[in-house]
Parts: C-alpha cells; structure tokens; sequence
C-alpha cells in the first residue's frame, strides 16, 4: 500500500513498528562528540578520529545519505592551493569573495577552505568518490584539464571549481568513519547542550538526544562538542508535500539553535532572501541559465535568443566567452556568490525586465541545450543535473519520461515569480519582481550562524563548529574543510581537559521538555506550530521591517512559546522529533526577529530593509551585529567586518597541520 488513504480504505491500524522507550536513559561518553552526521560532521568525525580522538557521531537520519549534501553536488569549489592548474592564491580569492558580500561575509570559513579544499577533494577519491572524468567521457573539451583528468565549471581560465560525481561523496565518508572505527549513532536526535555545572555560558561538556524510532533518551558525555546540525530552514515556508522538489536544505531542521539557549554567540541572523524558489521550485529541475545549468542557452517563449553580456554589457558572440573572464579582469567568482562587484562578476544573460515589459521577449522562458556545443549539454544534463543533489531525481524521471536535451528545451522560472535564485543575470534584482511579494526564507547559503574563532571554536569553551551551523559558511567544500578543520582543534582539546560531571538537573529538565508533547492526547501538532511560525514571520518580519511590527512579531513568538510548552503533543517518537525540531525553528524565528531588531540601518547585502530605517549601509552600520542569551535576556553586541586579522598568519598560526 502507498499511502494512509490506502490503509484506511482497506480498515488496516497501522501500528508504530518499533518498541517506544520514552524516558528510559542510555550514557555514551567519548573525546569528541559531533552532532550531525553530514558534510560537515563526518569530516569532523574523521579528523578527529585521525588524531586518536574516542569519536562518537549523532545523527537523526542515516548518515550514509543525510543532510544537504548526501544526495550530491555538483560542483566543488575554492580549490586553490595546492592545484596545478589553478593560477590564483587563497588570499586573493578569499578577499574578493569576504568584499562581494559587502564584508557580511566569514573570512575565517573561506581561507581555511580556499586552502585545504582541494587538498580535501584528493582525500576524498581516496576514500573511494570520483572526481575524474577517467572514462575520458569529455576527451577534448575545454573545461577538461588533459593532465589531471580534472573537469573544470564557471570559470575555464582560473579553474578552481571542479565538476564532481557528489552522488559518491557521502557513502564514501561513512565507510571512512566506520574504518577508523568512529561510533555512528543513527536515527539519534540531539535535544540540548550539556554544561558545566548546568549553567549558561559555561563549558560544553556533552549533549543530549532522543531516538527518533524509540523515543528513548540518551545522555552523551564529551570533553569536546563539535557542532555539525546545520542550520534551520522552515521559518517563512514550510510544505511537508514539496519537500523533495525544495532547492533549500532538507526539510529536517539543524539543531545549532540548542546553542544558544545555552549561551552561544550567533551573528548575521538578521539576512534573509526572497523566497521565490521555495515557492516555485525545483530549482534545477527547471532550465535557467545559473549554477548547475551555467551557462545555458536561454530563449523565450518564440524561440528568441537571449543574449550572453560580458560584465560591460557586451554581447558575447561564443558558448565558450560565456566560461572566461571578460577583457581586463583576472577571474569571476560563480554566481552563487551573488556578487554584483564589477572586478568579479561573470558572463550573464542579458537583464530584459523592460523588453518584457515592451512585448521584445515572451514569457515563459528556456533553457535550449540543443544551441550548445555537445560536451557543454552532456556536462549539464548528464553529469551536473544527474550528480546535484536533490536534482538526480529530475535527472533520472525527466530522462524517464523522455527528455532529450539533444531535442528538448526546459522551461524555466525566472519572471514566473518573485526573484527565484538570486543566480542569473535574467532579470537580475529587479525591483520589480523581487517586492512582487514581501516573503522571505532564511539563507542557508552564507545565512546567519554561530561566531567563531580561528579554532572554529564558538563563544563556548568546549564546543567547536563547522559547516552550515557556522555564520556564512557556503557549500560542500566549506563544511568538509571546516569539520576537517574543526575535528582537529576538538580532538587536541580534548587531549586536553577531562570528561566533566553532568549536572543530573540539566537532565531532568530536558527530559521534562522533550517528553511533555508525548504526555497529551488533545493540543497541537508539529504541522500547525510550526504554520503558526510561519504566519508570524510572514507578517511581522516580511520586507520591508518595522520596530512596532517586529516587536508585535516578538509578543505573538512569546504566545507560541506557550502553546507549544503548554499544547504540543506527539503520538509517535517521529512525530515528537519534529515537534522538537520545529520549537527549534520557533528559537530560530526568535533570534531573527531580536537581530533584525538590533541593525537600525537597512542593508543591501543582508537583504534587509527597514521602513524606519531606510538609509542603506550607512557606514556606522557596516559590521556584524552578534546576539546572545544572557539569564534570559538577548544580548545585542558587534564585531568589526575582518575581526579575523590577517588570513596567512591566523591560518598558519591556528591550523594544527
Ligand atoms: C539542493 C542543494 C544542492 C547543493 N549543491 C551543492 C554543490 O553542487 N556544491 C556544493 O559545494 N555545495 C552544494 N550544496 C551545499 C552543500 O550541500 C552544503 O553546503 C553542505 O551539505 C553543508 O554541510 P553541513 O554538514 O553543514 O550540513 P548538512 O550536510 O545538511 O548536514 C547536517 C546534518 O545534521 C543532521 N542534523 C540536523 N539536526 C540534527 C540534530 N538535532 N541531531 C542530529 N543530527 C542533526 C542532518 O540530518 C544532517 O545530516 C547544495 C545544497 C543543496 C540544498
């Protein structure tokens, strides 16, 4: 049977088929604990473990194929140092990525990946993933590097992002934790950070979870955390229907926001995005002409071309200019960086909002492979579409059911909707579009996260962060280098300092919070707290923002914080670990809405725009503003933009190699 319709149809109760150990309690103790067995967390997991660390990994999905990278990716960026063929250095490219973003940007996160990455993709082929085309599927074309067999995206000249076969990343990293013998504990929630002595601010000394199939409890002790959960998304939108189509994280919830209820710094809470894509998406299962499909041919709905520009508005008259740099400039950044600086922005359609407007082009529009050479289709749709993550499913139903990018063309989104992606020049940032709704989501991409040091180490001692739980920290390079990165400096902590006592009330407590929805049979359900979320921030932090408004926003979060501490239920240990997670999300939505409140400035880079404050980026408001919990109360504070100093000399200083 396929679904509860089915069941019910056929009279058939349908029994939750594991046993429910609500409350019982299990004690693991290990060196290093890492919550989240994603990118990131297995990286941590495995450098840990390389330095003799006892490592025990959480993770509430399977990590054989968890997280945003489990499916795939892609592409494989910021490999710089130590590859043959890039001709660029870390620092140059690090500071042209931290200055597009307008200095809203982690410096820290980006040199160390600038300099390990490539360095990381080795290690990952040795682990058994393909990053080479050593079938010589693409002999011959120009984004193939003949020594190396290295294929290379966006920029053919500077060469530093690397098509890769993801769909073999993941299982690789599990295999690698299982050989160095790392304790992975699936299906395994983490609820809350354990403290010294129980208090705020305090040393993190371990955490604790639930199973998410028994519903039972356990109490793990560490003498170092890493934290690896991500970030959540769900705070604008949530649909639990489209969830395979969503360009964004996987719908689970990350659990950096136990964090902060014990103390953590977190800044950069306050950037958000239009929400196009969520609403329209699957981002890649439509054509445009950015990212994975970059650089499509893009036609309207009569089958005229859109020109390719170069960044001076020139037409470029070659598929291949739209792969290099334009006359005078060194490299281009790819578009998910979203720079709009003129010494790094690549090729790009032309912006045609006024010649739609004017009756020059017809919606809908797109994507024609069959206008590009044959090795440029057959690396999109083929090798990028098929490896990309949540877009392998496109890959294998659209193939299916008969698309031929020999032949066919794929429709596309832009102009169907508010602003999607954020990653094309077609209609790049129109105001038009982008205000046609006021929505927002969160940016998993370079959002808002923990504040960390040069040890990856967060305002806590004890607990350290990698991936997307870090502030701005970009993609699948990112969180490999920083788990690697981060797993070193945990394990040397730990060699350090013994394992803590756990205060027996912290526990108590949490027990007490995670299993009251278990206790009622009549209230609400995750679906409708986490709706009730979502209205909330739909209409008190939307764009622009107000002081009044936000502050309504924040009594109307306080209401829900007492429904859900007074109504929630769950009637299965599934549906009580969504509920867990969606009173993260409703934490996170309270921490956006106390940042936004902080910036009294609007800001172009964060996507932030205030009514009562609408001078952009005055130069007083150019740094990161961080918020904490102190006794119950936010904390609002600042770090100046590059607080990281110098990269080399922090790097060479702090990186444990
Ligand atoms: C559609 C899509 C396509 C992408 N394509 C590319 C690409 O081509 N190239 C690229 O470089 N990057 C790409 N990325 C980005 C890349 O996947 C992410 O940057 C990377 O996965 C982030 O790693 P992470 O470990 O921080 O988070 P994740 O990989 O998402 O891992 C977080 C893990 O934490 C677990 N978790 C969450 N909460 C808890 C909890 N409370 N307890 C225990 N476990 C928990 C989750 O289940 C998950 O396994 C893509 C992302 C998406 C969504």
């Amino acid at each position: 049977m396929d679904n509860w319709a089915d069941y019910a149809t056929a009279g058939v109760a349908v029994k939750w088929p594991y046993p429910i150990r609500y409350g019982e309690e299990e004690e693991i103790s290990g060196d290093v604990l890492v919550l989240g067995g994603g990118i990131a967390g297995c990286w941590a997991a495995i450098a840990a473990a390389r330095k003799g660390a006892k490592v025990i990994l959480v993770e509430r999905s399977a990590t054989i194929s968890s997280g945003a990278g489990g499916p795939g990716c892609d592409h494989w960026s910021l490999a710089i140092t130590g590859n043959p063929a890039c001709p660029l250095t870390a620092e140059e490219v690090s500071k042209a990525i931290v200055d597009s973003a307008g200095g809203y940007h982690n410096g820290i996160v980006t040199y160390i990946t600038a300099r390990e990455s490539y360095e990381t993709l080795l290690e990952l082929e040795g682990m058994g993933a393909k990053i080479r085309d050593t079938e010589n599927a693409f002999k011959g074309s120009p984004f193939r590097d003949e020594n190396t067999r290295l294929l290379y995206a966006y920029d053919y000249e500077n060469k530093f992002t690397v098509r890769v076969w993801g769909t073999t990343f993941k299982p690789a990293l599990y295999k690698e934790c299982k050989r160095l013998g790392v304790t992975i504990l699936d299906r395994v929630m983490a609820t809350s950070l354990l403290t010294e002595g129980g208090n705020e601010g305090s040393r993190v000394i371990g955490a604790t979870g639930i199973n998410v199939r028994t519903g039972g409890f356990m109490v793990f002790k560490a003498k170092a955390t890493v934290l690896c959960t991500a970030r959540p998304t769900r705070v604008w939108h949530s649909t639990t229907e489209e969830t395979a189509l969503f360009n964004s994280s996987p719908p689970s919830a990350g659990g950096a926001t136990m964090a902060w209820r014990v103390g953590a710094e977190f800044t950069m809470m306050e950037k958000s995005m239009q929400a196009g894509t969520l609403i329209v998406g699957p981002c890649h299962g439509s054509g445009h002409p950015g990212n994975t499909w970059f650089a499509a041919t893009m036609v309207d709905a009569k089958g005229k071309e859109i020109p390719w520009v170069d960044r001076d508005n020139n037409p470029l008259k070659t598929v291949e200019e739209r792969y290099r740099p334009s006359p005078g400039q060194k490299f281009t950044l790819p578009h998910h960086y979203r720079t709009n600086e003129y010494d790094f922005v690549p090729p790009t359609t032309m912006t045609i909002d006024k010649q739609l407007e004017n009756g020059e082009y017809t919606l809908p529009l797109f994507a024609d492979l069959t206008a590009m050479p044959r090795e440029e289709r057959r690396v999109i749709f083929g090798l990028m579409v098929g490896q990309e993550s949540k877009s392998r499913s496109t890959y294998k139903y659209y193939s299916e059911a008969g698309f031929d990018p020999d032949k066919d063309m794929l429709q596309g989104f832009q102009f169907l909707a508010p602003y999607a992606h954020g990653i094309t020049g077609v209609g790049k940032r129109s105001p038009t579009y982008a205000s046609a709704l006021g929505s927002r989501s969160i940016r998993t991409f370079y959002g808002g996260g923990l504040v960390v040091d040069w040890d990856l180490k967060t305002s806590l001692d004890g607990l350290y962060a990698a991936g997307w739980s870090v502030f701005a920290s970009g993609a699948h390079p990112e969180a490999a280098c920083t788990g690697k990165y981060a797993g070193r400096h945990a394990a040397e902590f730990a060699r350090r300092v013994p394992l803590a006592d756990v205060s027996q009330n912290q526990v108590r407590s949490e027990k007490r919070r995670v299993y009251a929805p278990t206790r009622r049979k009549n209230g609400i359900d995750w679906k409708e707290l986490n709706h009730g979320i979502n209205k909330v921030m739909q209409v008190y932090c939307g764009e622009p923002k107000g002081e009044e408004l936000m502050k309504l926003g924040l009594k109307l979060i306080d209401d829900l914080k007492w429904e859900a501490k007074t109504r929630s239920t769950a009637t299965d240990p599934h549906k009580l670990s969504r509920m867990i997670e969606t009173m993260e999300i409703l934490t996170t939505a309270e921490m956006i809405l106390h940042a936004c409140r902080a910036r009294k400035a609007s800001s172009y880079h964060l996507g932030f725009k205030r009514w009562d404050y609408p001078a952009m980026d005055p130069e007083e408001w150019c740094k990161f503003i961080t918020i904490k919990r102190v006794k119950g109360s936010v904390k609002v504070g600042e770090l100046p933009f590059e607080y990281w100093g110098p990269f080399e000399k922090n790097y060479e200083a702090h990186c444990l190699l």
